[in-house]
């Protein structure tokens, strides 16, 4: 289920010419209805539910289905992003309510590094990753043809 958003609370980032969702989603899939002053998701077939949109929102006005290895089914999830760190409040279908917070990357914006730091030295056909073996701090080892 993709995420959408609960036009009670969303109140269109005060109509900024781009808001927190837009600027967010990699997808390019939220849009300002500027009349309603309210967002929405133009092709939610299209969602991968990676939920920057729902981080991103700074009236917590996106509703999302939480992954299933921290969610159980029927609990809503809803996130609260801060400067170093983002809280995630589950209510479970009896009300029971608990909160997790983790620490978020404080890179500033634009500063990040693609590579991490590390430098590419493999060969483009082989099946390691971009950073790898310098990454996995440990040999990577591959059948023989
Ligand atoms: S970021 Fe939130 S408040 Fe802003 S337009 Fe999107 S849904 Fe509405
Ligand atoms: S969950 Fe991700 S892909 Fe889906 S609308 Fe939000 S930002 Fe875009």
């Amino acid at each position: 289920m993709p995420t959408f958003v609960m036009v009670e609370k969303c109140d269109g980032c005060k109509g900024q010419d781009k808001t927190a969702c837009m600027y967010a989603c990699p997808n390019d899939l939220m849009v300002l209805d500027k009349e309603r002053m309210k967002a929405y998701n133009r092709d939610p077939w299209a969602c991968w539910e990676c939920l920057c949109c729902a981080k991103a929102c700074p009236q917590q006005a996106m509703d999302l289905r939480g992954y299933a290895d921290f969610v159980p089914m029927g609990a809503s999830c809803t996130p609260l992003r801060g400067s170093d760190s983002i809280m995630w409040t589950i209510k479970f279908r009896n009300g029971m309510v608990k909160r997790f917070k983790f620490p978020i990357r404080t890179t500033e914006e634009g500063t990040a590094e693609p590579s991490g730091g590390f430098e590419y030295a493999g060969d483009i056909n082989d099946q390691t990753l971009f950073t790898e073996p310098a990454s996995l701090g440990t040999e990577v080892w591959t059948l023989k043809k």
